[in-house]
């Protein structure tokens, strides 16, 4: 298993709150950056103290800035500079200093001066009890290349003289990462991880504010470190990520996804024994934490979408809500989970359950990757269903098939006699879930690493109050659909629900029918109001889709609406948002992968002009 570490600058705030985050999230190592140690009120040995009593071990100090191809006075001078970083080393109680290439325009190339001025640094390390490591910064002025970093440290020839490699700026100028192979693995002296999302920017604007950990971002982290492990490479893996919605996020939250980023690695290198991940087969329930009143409107507007009320819970105030294969749960306890749930969001969902091959290895995998398990109240005869916390304080919990024998509905649920003939729809298309933007990353990690959902591409949305960004992560056969939905601007729907809802949560919860229009007027039928879409929308959509007249008016007067790529059609609706909380979707699909982004700012306008009087419209 390999040593973890993470580089100071990771994190948000002051340097011993970052230390404590590391070494509390299980972090065995640390990066001392030497901005945070400058900016902090205690003296290098203190630091050293507080690491050592956390059981942190300081990897390297860093950076050491433009040091070799220097000249005259100038190369004199980081001789000296050298030296005090030693002496300051030696109090902290770290023996390896990082220097990355010069990108100074002082600096004078050539690749046996650079060899010639480590070859001496290596001997003034060496009498202190030092080493050095050389990383190539991919805006360096004469080494860019780990290929030379590696050539002027073989040429330094010296034992105190190893290199750095760093995968950002070895992938981000898609360096061949192949020759890293054959450099011997007890020359680098630290690998440095960090991913980034594949942006057209120049690289130092990239490195500086979009770095992000490994399996966040689109670089080949992994076969990156594939090749580090083929070289025998034994030191930490040292997480060195600049990013700037990380230092302004919560320290335990980044701390966490960090070490979870580096053991999903680790994983994948078969350096760690996870537990294997299990297919998501689909969603098994929702459920919903509401209070008396607002489980009778909920309860109203569930039989008008066509659910019966086929099970009540045999000890607690819980029923259950089924339509094809569609499990919905409406608890109105006023104890335990839910309840605590419906004080702090109002009603919403408070569990999602996912239906997977082997819930106690989800279970397992989810602790091992930091995942915060939950154990609530369990009653006899109730079954114990793993369960992990997740977005905004929701609970995942996971069933097992029904065909491996438990049945919850069966053993925990009185059937009740279905009193409405049976609905259109079939099953949850996808929940949709609505959070800060700087959690998006957060929870697309944990949605990958613990339950093996894939993402899907990006997208933007124009929302009139602001950009929202929408990810979504899906099963391999798509029978799990989760979108996340983030902003940063205050005034979009998104910010809003997470105002609103004080908090991360499920925003709308799509079903899917075979036929949407006759699914529709029987919803219509049963009174269920659905949003108001302009008429300039359907005008559009003949232009850009050149659609029978028919199906066109049949959308315009039902407010359906439409959308195609290349593998097939889209028909969409929305109900009108439930209590200011969260609102339905009904979709009818064949092979189309999207979720209908042309049109979210329709959606988004129509629902901004149905906001309830006094709040603001931007
Ligand atoms: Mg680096
Ligand atoms: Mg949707």
């Amino acid at each position: 298993m390999p040593s973890y570490s993470i580089a100071t600058v990771c994190l948000s705030g002051r340097l011993d709150a970052k230390l404590r985050a590391a070494a509390d999230v299980g972090f065995q190592q640390v990066e001392i950056m030497e901005a945070d140690l400058i900016a902090y009120d205690g003296a290098p040995r203190d630091i050293g103290r507080m690491c050592r009593d956390l059981g942190l071990e300081i990897c390297c100090y860093q950076p050491f800035r433009d040091f070799e191809g220097m000249t005259g006075a100038q190369r004199a001078a980081n001789f000296r500079r050298a030296e005090r970083k030693f002496e300051l080393m030696a109090e902290l109680g770290t023996d390896l200093l990082l220097v990355c290439s010069n990108v100074s325009p002082a600096s004078v190339g050539g690749i046996d001066r650079s060899a010639a001025d480590f070859r001496e640094l290596g001997e003034l390390a060496a009498r202190h009890g030092m080493r050095v490591g050389y990383e190539a910064l991919a805006w360096g002025r004469h080494v860019s290349d780990y290929r030379d970093a590696w050539e002027v440290v073989r040429r330094a020839d010296h034992a105190r003289v190893g290199l750095v490699l760093d995968s950002f700026h070895a992938l981000a100028r898609r360096t061949p990462i192949d020759a890293i192979r054959s450099i011997p693995g007890d020359r680098i002296f630290l690998v440095q991880l960090a991913d980034a999302p594949d942006y057209q920017l120049d690289v130092l604007s990239w490195s500086r504010h979009f770095r992000c950990f490994p399996g966040q971002g689109d670089l080949p982290v992994t076969d990156f470190m594939r090749a580090v492990q083929d070289t025998g490479y034994a030191g930490p893996w040292s997480l060195e990520i600049f990013n700037d919605q990380f230092r302004a996020s919560s320290t335990a939250r980044v701390a966490r996804d960090g070490l979870r980023s580096l053991v999903d690695l680790a994983d994948k290198l078969q350096l760690e024994k996870l537990p294997p991940l299990s297919p998501q087969n689909g969603f098994s329930f929702l459920e919903f934490a509401v209070d008396a009143a607002s489980a009778t409107r909920l309860e109203t507007l569930l039989q008008g979408l066509g659910f019966v009320r086929s099970g009540r819970h045999k000890s607690k105030a819980v029923d259950r809500w089924t339509q094809g294969e569609i499990n919905l749960v409406v608890n109105t306890e006023k104890t335990g989970f839910a309840y605590s749930h419906f004080v702090t969001h109002g009603p919403g969902v408070c569990v999602v359950g996912l239906e997977t091959q082997d819930p106690q290895a989800v279970l397992e995998r989810g602790r091992a990757l930091k995942a915060a398990p939950y154990s609530g109240h369990v009653n006899p005869g109730e079954a114990a269903v793993p369960t992990l916390a997740g977005v905004g304080g929701a609970l995942v919990s996971l069933l097992p098939p029904s065909s491996a024998g438990a049945d919850i509905w069966r053993d925990e649920f009185s059937a009740l006699e279905p009193s409405a003939p049976a609905g259109q729809l079939r099953a949850i298309d996808h929940i949709a879930q609505t959070m800060h933007s700087d959690e998006m990353l957060s929870w697309l990690l944990f949605y990958e690493t613990i339950f093996g959902l894939e993402r899907l591409s990006l997208q933007e949305i124009a929302d009139p109050g602001g950009l929202v960004q929408s990810r979504a992560v899906a099963s391999a056969d798509d029978r799990v659909r989760i979108v996340l939905n983030g902003s940063n601007a205050s005034a979009t729907q998104s910010a809003r629900f997470v105002q609103e809802f004080f908090g991360s949560g499920v925003q709308h919860i799509a079903f899917a029918t075979d036929d949407i229009f006759s699914t529709v007027a029987a919803m219509r039928q049963k009174g269920v109001a659905f949003l108001e879409i302009p008429a300039n929308y359907y005008d559009d959509l003949d232009a850009r889709f050149a659609l029978s007249p028919e199906t066109l008016a049949a959308m315009r007067d039902n407010r359906i609406l439409y959308d195609r790529d290349q593998n097939g059609a889209f028909f969409q609706i929305y109900t009108q948002t439930f209590e200011g909380r969260f609102f339905f979707e009904i979709v009818q699909r064949d092979a189309y992968r999207g979720f209908g982004a042309p049109n979210a700012p329709v959606r988004l306008s129509a629902q901004t002009r149905e906001l309830p009087a006094g709040m603001p419209r931007h």
